[in-house]
């Protein structure tokens, strides 16, 4: 079920075959494995502390881990994008009757975002949400917030490592069951920043569309070939020795 790439175990069967994996734990958390996220992990031990195969599942979401999976010999069934997967816990919470808690973004964004999730999913339960601009070490009224409305679901976006560092600070002491940093996905979902084209995806191009986009990101790319060459190293050249 998982692909082992570098210190990091990714699950590697169908997007189906995740939803049917994620409710069998009581709590989990969703790491969207984009390369970024995996090549900072090595050296930013905060983003993955506490972490275990245990109570969280690495999805592989980035044509760069497709690649690595298949450098290791055990290729991934399918990538897995992170929004993707949202959806599809969303579409789960509203048929059956159970609340989610947006937390991140600006204030705008998130506002937006309700009104575009409320007009798509009609009966989902959306119990409270909060922007993604506050102290981490001093946030007793948001803990206090999302304690009270008891979600199932709790969707952090507030970028790598921040939404990481959140989920794993406070996910023992909070009730719900499913935590997962999206990024982006509020900015997508309010309309403010559009998906890459289907066809795109398939090939695995979102990252050069978001990169056309936002050029800023240029700098960010960086960690798809660092990622590759370090899972190449690992494999050739350290088993080697
Ligand atoms: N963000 C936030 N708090 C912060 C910094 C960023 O809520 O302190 C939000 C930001 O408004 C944006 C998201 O985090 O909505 C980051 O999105 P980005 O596109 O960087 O994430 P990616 O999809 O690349 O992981």
């Amino acid at each position: 079920m998982f692909s082992k790439i570098l210190d990091y175990h990714v699950f590697n069967k169908s997007k189906l075959e995740l939803m049917k994996y994620i409710k069998t734990f009581k709590k989990v958390h969703i790491i969207s494995g984009n390369p970024e996220v995996l090549y900072n992990g090595l050296y930013d031990k905060s983003i993955f502390k506490g972490c275990s195969e245990y109570n969280s599942i690495i999805i592989p979401d980035g044509i760069g881990v497709v690649i690595a999976s298949k450098i290791v010999k055990k290729s991934v069934e399918e990538k897995i994008p992170g929004i993707e997967v949202m959806d599809e816990i969303i579409k789960y919470c509203e048929r059956e009757s159970k609340a989610i808690y947006l937390l991140g973004a600006k204030q705008e964004i998130i506002d937006e975002c309700i009104i575009k999730l409320k007009f798509k999913y009609s009966k989902l339960q959306i119990a409270g949400s909060h922007n993604g601009y506050f102290d981490m070490n001093s946030c007793e009224d948001i803990l206090q917030d999302i304690k009270n409305s008891k979600p199932y679901a709790i969707f952090v976006a507030m970028g790598c490592p921040r939404q990481e560092k959140f989920i794993n600070m406070y996910m023992d002491s909070l009730p719900a069951s499913v935590y997962m940093g999206v990024g982006g996905s509020f900015d997508v979902i309010a309309g403010k920043v559009n998906r890459a084209p289907r066809w795109m995806i398939k090939f695995g191009l979102e990252w050069l569309y978001r990169v056309a986009k936002e050029p800023w990101r240029i700098k960010r790319l960086g960690s798809i070939p660092k990622l590759i060459l370090k899972v190449i190293y690992n494999k050739y050249i350290i088993r080697k020795e």
